[in-house]
């Protein structure tokens, strides 16, 4: 068996903005990539241009499918939803969603889990909802050695952020960050996948604008790990590992 990654995001498109280059350059590697999204986006409007075209398809049709065609840009072999409702992860759904994440860690045994910081990164409640709950499924089976979350450094952070957000948290210290992965060469690949995400095209295009800008880097936090050498800092998500 080679080598897999399961990702697990609360919402389509939280796989492209969030770690897109990251999850491209190793699928370009041969690693099989699975994603769960634990909702469909349904709580997302959808974009003014593209109402007419969308007719009068449902919000949460129209975001499957464009997560499934960023998937696939990306090179994510296989998207599961596990049909929660976007606004709605709760301490009322922490056992089902934790019992789905587990089943699928049973069945497609990952090395590596990746999920977006306790932060949520942008401090979306669904965000840090799966982030912890993710964390706790990790917890409850040896399957995955590593844990990652993907995180936001300090220095990216910028107040513009506050306007359009409740609250945007100020991210992390670059001594808390331990791995960190260039995917330079994957970025046309991201912002491909990204502007799938049409339904969501003012985050799109500031997004876009903003990766442009940034680094080709994508930051993570090793939260847990079990059985393997660590050496931080890291450049790959599977160093250590057999
Ligand atoms: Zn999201």
């Amino acid at each position: 068996m080679g080598r897999r990654i399961l990702a697990v995001f609360a919402h389509p498109d939280d796989e492209a903005f969030g770690p897109g280059g990251t999850l491209a350059k190793y699928a370009s590697e041969g690693v099989e990539i699975h994603l769960l999204s634990a909702t469909r986006g349904e709580a997302g409007q959808i974009d003014e241009g593209l109402k007419e075209k969308a007719a009068n398809k449902k919000i949460h049709h129209i975001r499957e499918e464009e997560l499934l065609r960023s998937a696939e840009i990306l090179g994510i072999k296989k998207v599961e939803f596990l049909n929660y409702i976007d606004g709605r992860l709760c301490n009322a759904v922490y056992h089902g969603l934790a019992g789905k994440i587990l089943d699928k860690i049973r069945d497609f045994k990952p090395q590596l889990i990746v999920t977006l910081d306790r932060l949520g990164i942008s401090g979306h409640l669904d965000h840090i909802a799966v982030s912890m709950i993710t964390t706790f499924a990790f917890k409850k089976t040896s399957i995955p050695q590593k844990l990652y979350y993907l995180c936001l450094p300090q220095k990216l952070y910028d107040k513009k952020l506050q306007k359009y957000f409740i609250y945007f948290p100020e991210g992390y210290k670059e001594s808390e960050i331990t791995t960190r992965i260039d995917y330079t060469k994957h970025w046309d690949v991201k912002k491909k996948a990204m502007q799938q995400h049409a339904s969501q095209k003012k985050d799109v295009d500031s997004l876009v604008k903003r990766y442009k800008k940034w680094p080709k880097t994508d930051h993570f936090i090793l939260k847990f790990h079990r059985n393997v050498k660590i050496k931080f800092p890291e450049t790959d998500l599977f160093a250590g590992l057999d």
